[in-house]
This record gives C-alpha cells, sequence and structure tokens, in this order.
C-alpha cells in the first residue's frame, strides 16, 4: 500500500467534503473511483521497482499520481494499464452488488467509474492513459513516428472535445500535451546531433529514454488494452441496457430539482 503525506490526505478530504455537496452517494463514487485508479498505477510501478510519491485528488481534473518514469517502456504500459483496470474493481463489485440487492443507484455507480475509465483508455496523446499506452507502443516502433502519432491523436482528441461540447476540457488538454510533446521533439533533435556528431545511426542515440518494448511486449500490450477497453464498454452498455444511467440516482437531489 503506496503511504501518502499529508498533503495528499488533505486533498482526499477535501475533494470528498466538496463532493458531499452533491450527496453521499456522488461523494462516494468519485472518492472510491479516484482513489482506486490511481492505487492502480502506485501499486504495480512499485511493485516493479519504480519509485512512487502517492497521489494528488485534483478538483475538477481528477487525479495526479507521482511516479518516476519508469526505465522501460514495457513497464510503463503495465503501469498505465494498472490504472483504469484497477480502477474498475469497484464498478465490477457495484454490478454484483446490485445483482444481489436490487439497489439502483450501485449500477448507476457501475456505470459512471466504468465510463471514466474507458474515457481515459482512448488513444488520446500525451494526456489520457490511453495515449500513454498508445505511445508506449509507436515509441517502441520507431521514435518519430511516435511523436507525430502522438501530435495526431492529440489533434484529434481536441476536435472530440470541440464535438462533444467539452471545448475548455479540450483546450486545457491539448495545450498541456503539446508542451510534453515539444520537449520530445527537443529531445529527438538534441539525438540527431549527437548522431551527427558520433557519426553513428539516429535510432541508436538515446538520450535518458525508456527501452522500447519487444514485438511480444507490445503485443501483449494492445490484447490487454483491448480486453480492458471491451469489459469497460460491456459495463457501461449493461446499465445503459437496463436503464440506470442517470446520474439523478447518485445525487442529492437529483438533477432536474427546482
Ligand atoms: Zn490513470
Amino acid at each position: 500500500m503506496p503511504k501518502l503525506n499529508i498533503w495528499q490526505w488533505l486533498s482526499i478530504v477535501i475533494n470528498f467534503c466538496v463532493y458531499l455537496l452533491f450527496g453521499w452517494k456522488f461523494a462516494v463514487v468519485m472518492i472510491v473511483g479516484l482513489v482506486c485508479h490511481e492505487l492502480g498505477h502506485l501499486i504495480v510501478a512499485k511493485k516493479m521497482g519504480t519509485k512512487t510519491n502517492g497521489f494528488y485528488i485534483v478538483l475538477l481534473v481528477g487525479a495526479v499520481s507521482d511516479i518516476v518514469p519508469c526505465r522501460t517502456l514495457w513497464k510503463q504500459a503495465r503501469m498505465l494499464l494498472a490504472g483504469p483496470i484497477v480502477g474498475n474493481i469497484p464498478a465490477i463489485i457495484a454490478i454484483v452488488l446490485y445483482w444481489a440487492t436490487g439497489i439502483q443507484w450501485l449500477a448507476c455507480a457501475a456505470f459512471w467509474i466504468s465510463a471514466f475509465n474507458a474515457l481515459n483508455l482512448l488513444p488520446m496523446s500525451p494526456i489520457l492513459d490511453g495515449g500513454r499506452i498508445f505511445d508506449a507502443i509507436t515509441y517502441s516502433i520507431n521514435k518519430k513516428m511516435g511523436l507525430c502519432l502522438a501530435a495526431i491523436m492529440s489533434l484529434v482528441g481536441l476536435a472530440i472535445s470541440l464535438v462533444c461540447g467539452f471545448p475548455i476540457t479540450g483546450i486545457v488538454m491539448t495545450a498541456l500535451g503539446f508542451l510534453i510533446l515539444f520537449g520530445e521533439y527537443e529531445k529527438q533533435r538534441q539525438e540527431s546531433r549527437y548522431a551527427h556528431e558520433l557519426n553513428c545511426e539516429y535510432d541508436d542515440v538515446s538520450i535518458n529514454r525508456p527501452l522500447p518494448m519487444t514485438h511480444k511486449q507490445m503485443w501483449m500490450t494492445a490484447l490487454i488494452w483491448l480486453v480492458a477497453m471491451l469489459v469497460l464498454t460491456a459495463v457501461c452498455v449493461y446499465v445503459w441496457h437496463i436503464g440506470l444511467v442517470s446520474l439523478r440516482l447518485l445525487l442529492r437531489h437529483g438533477l432536474t430539482k427546482r
């Protein structure tokens, strides 16, 4: 179990209190969902020997783990996959409890937790977990191609957010993403200069870069990613099908109360 400092605990308590304004069920779902997701990243990172420093819950944003970059992209991919997979255990428990008790808000909770984790697995580079998993695969094939595809996926993410009516989230995420990608661009330019000076192949020069994945590891990552996506989507589709998606089931007064 990762140790949290006083500020990290405080971030959990403050966020819980803010979400309580919308009702205890909503607060529990938000905090349990976010905490389990971050614990997934942290526990797996720690197991693989990567240094971790806990996580913070950030209002309106979600949560951020403090993990030292992994030494290999295979470790990185497993650490990233663990967030949405472990983070969805509460949703599976909620569905089982719904079957056992018939309490409707539990199914609704399962939908929102699964939807959050499924969205997080979308390949929007380089901010979402799915985007970083996508990057781990593409950078393993070729770092220049990885950078180009990450920029394209980042713009696709922006377009989707604009179409779906989340312009501010999309713009902030894309701006942050491009800041990260610019750092990578500068690193690749430096590697190119070194390759020229040392008279060696560009792909043989690496500045502080995690080791790429083997083909087997890339396929494993893609397979786990796909299965996780299918399970999360199945939970969402099931709850949609039984008609218990409405947030009103979680909120104190319901969305439409005047
Ligand atoms: Zn995550």
